[in-house]
This record gives structure tokens, C-alpha cells and sequence, in this order.
């Protein structure tokens, strides 16, 4: 199959890429690492006027540190993010989350802007950025705005960005040196995309839970935040924590679907199986007698 026709710019800067997108008046798709747009070109599931490829815009790659937080730019690969010490210092868990994203030669072109924005439910970092709190940037040739990730996603492949509007930044809050990270995934392979998952963070301070952000993958339309899970953590004594009484409060958030991969059922079993083993492994808590 081949792509139905279009025109194609790729222009050097944003500020070029937004008044592209500005006098598409909506017909215009973006191409960053094209590992999902690619293929749904081909088969025709997309059909734009016109294509903006970013990969030459340098300001949209690399990590930066920025105060009390590190940005990532939208057209970071991958595998460089994955690679990246000032992610692995700042941001592990999102390390941890991305040696899960697809497989090696997908994340050498993949971006973390394009897993972002596309918004699959299953996807890492998606989750990643919910349950740690990161905020997106947001432009257009009318200005830019800055949206919580938890409240960016609508639907499946759904978000709050408009037609004429590009990701230019995706900033992750500092957490504490020394966080506890969560993450496990279960996916029929490995690469595939997960059927069920979990990502997070925990701060303790003198040995009660400070702060916490949890986030589920697989679990509903949208990346789904562990609020009651959370809300339970906070200001309890790690001895005090029961990780299965928690991880029924966290499923209890949750709206998985049935699919020929999974039922709603297994994925609520297995999620309140790897909730539990996860957190009691993160916090060294023993098995239940
Ligand atoms: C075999 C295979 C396995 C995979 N497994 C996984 C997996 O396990 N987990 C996972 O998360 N992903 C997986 N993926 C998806 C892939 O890794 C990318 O995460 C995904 O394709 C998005 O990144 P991209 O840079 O390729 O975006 P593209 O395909 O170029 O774009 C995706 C969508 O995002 C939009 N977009 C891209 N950048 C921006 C921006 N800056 N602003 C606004 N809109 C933008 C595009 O217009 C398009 O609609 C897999 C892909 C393949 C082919």
C-alpha cells in the first residue's frame, strides 16, 4: 500500500513549522520518528494534505536541566533518551520505562515527543509523564501554553492539541535524590506494547511516604492516574502500608476494556498483581504472612 498523495515542507525552526501548520487550516500532520505514522500512512488511515517533518528542527532535540526540573525537546530520540544521563540522574524511572518502549531499531527513530503526543494507552511514556507530574508545551503561531500531562489526554490517540498546534517541550518535575521508582509492565513480548502496567514515583521522609505519583498503561482510554492509591500512600509509616489493600485502591481507578489481547478482568487481575509486587519489592516491605 501506498500513501495517498501530499505535499511535504521540513522546515529548520519552529517558528517555520508553526505558521506551516498555521496556513494548513488543519489539513497538515506532523512526522517526527514516523514509527506509528508511517505505517497508518501506507495503509491510509491518514491521509493529510500536507506533511511537516520536524526532524530537522535542532531546538526540538536534547535534554536540558530547566529550574526544578529537566525538559526534554519532542524529537529526542529514544535511544538517546534512554541513554541520557541527565534522564538517568533526574528522571530514572523514565529510563527504566523506555528500555520497554517497542525494540532497539524502533527507538533509533521513535521520538519521546511522538510517543507523547500520539497518546496510545498502552504506551510508556505517555504514563510516564502523568504519574510524575510533567507539564507539556504547547505551541502555535497564536502562543504557547503549558498543560499537565494528567490533563492532556482525552482518549485513545485523543489530546487537548489543536490542529495548528506542536509539542515543543516536555518538562518533568525534580523529585527528591534518592526516590523511590515504580515500574513493571506485563506484554505478550517483549517490545510489544504492554496489556497491562504500572509507572511511578515515591519520596519518603523519615520513613513515611512524602509525596507519590502513580500512573497505569493499559488500563483504560487514557494513561489513568492512581489517585486513591496515592492519596492512601501519603503519610503513611512504610510498616504501616499494605501493598494489596493499595493496589485494590488502585484498580479501583481504572477502566480497562476488552480486547483480542486481553479482557478487562485479566488485566484487572494481573494490574493488582504487579501493583502489589512492585510496591512491596520498592519499599523492601515482606510478603504478607
Ligand atoms: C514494532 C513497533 C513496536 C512498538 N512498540 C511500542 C511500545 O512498546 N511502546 C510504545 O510506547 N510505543 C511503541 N511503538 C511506537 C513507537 O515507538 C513510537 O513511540 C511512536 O511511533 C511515536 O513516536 P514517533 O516519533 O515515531 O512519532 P510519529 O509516528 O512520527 O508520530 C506519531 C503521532 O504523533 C504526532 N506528533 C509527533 N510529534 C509531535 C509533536 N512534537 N507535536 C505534536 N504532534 C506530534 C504525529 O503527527 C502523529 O500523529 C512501537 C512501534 C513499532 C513500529
Amino acid at each position: 500500500m501506498k500513501p495517498a498523495p501530499f505535499d511535504y515542507v521540513a522546515p529548520t525552526s519552529i517558528d517555520e513549522a508553526l505558521s506551516a501548520l498555521a496556513d494548513a487550516g488543519g489539513g497538515a500532520t506532523i512526522l517526527a520518528g514516523g514509527q506509528t505514522l508511517m505505517p497508518l500512512l501506507n495503509l491510509r488511515m491518514s491521509q493529510p494534505f500536507i506533511i511537516i517533518d520536524i526532524n530537522r528542527i535542532a531546538e526540538l532535540k536534547g535534554v536540558t536541566r530547566a529550574s526544578g526540573g529537566t525538559r526534554v525537546g519532542p524529537v529526542t530520540r529514544q535511544a538517546d533518551a534512554l541513554a541520557d544521563a541527565t534522564l538517568a540522574q533526574h528522571v530514572p524511572v523514565m529510563v527504566e520505562a523506555l528500555s520497554h518502549v517497542g525494540h532497539y531499531q524502533t527507538r533509533n527513530r521513535g521520538t519521546v515527543g511522538g510517543s507523547v503526543s500520539l497518546g496510545e494507552p498502552a504506551a510508556e511514556m505517555p504514563a510516564t509523564a502523568v504519574a510524575l507530574g510533567a507539564t507539556i508545551e504547547i505551541r502555535s503561531s497564536k502562543g504557547t501554553r503549558q498543560v499537565p500531562a494528567d490533563e492532556f489526554y482525552l482518549g485513545p490517540y485523543m489530546t487537548v492539541l489543536e490542529p495548528d498546534e506542536l509539542v515543543t517541550g516536555i518538562i518533568y518535575p525534580d523529585w527528591a535524590d534518592g526516590h523511590v521508582t515504580l515500574f513493571r509492565e506485563v506484554a505478550q513480548r517483549p517490545g510489544d506494547f504492554a496489556l497491562v502496567g504500572m509507572v511511578g514515583a515515591l519520596e519518603l521522609s523519615g520513613g513515611t511516604v512524602s509525596r507519590s505519583g502513580i500512573a497505569w498503561l493499559g488500563m483504560g482510554p487514557t494513561p489513568i492516574k492512581a489517585r486513591q492509591a496515592e492519596a492512601a500512600l501519603l503519610g503513611k509509616s512504610l510498616d504501616a502500608i499494605d501493598p494489596l489493600a493499595i493496589a485494590e485502591l488502585a484498580v479501583a481507578d481504572t477502566a480497562p476494556f476488552d480486547d483480542h489481547h486481553a479482557s478487562s478482568e485479566y488485566r484487572r487481575t494481573v494490574g493488582r498483581r504487579i501493583f502489589t509486587r512492585t510496591l512491596r519489592e520498592a519499599l523492601g516491605l515482606k510478603e504478607a504472612a
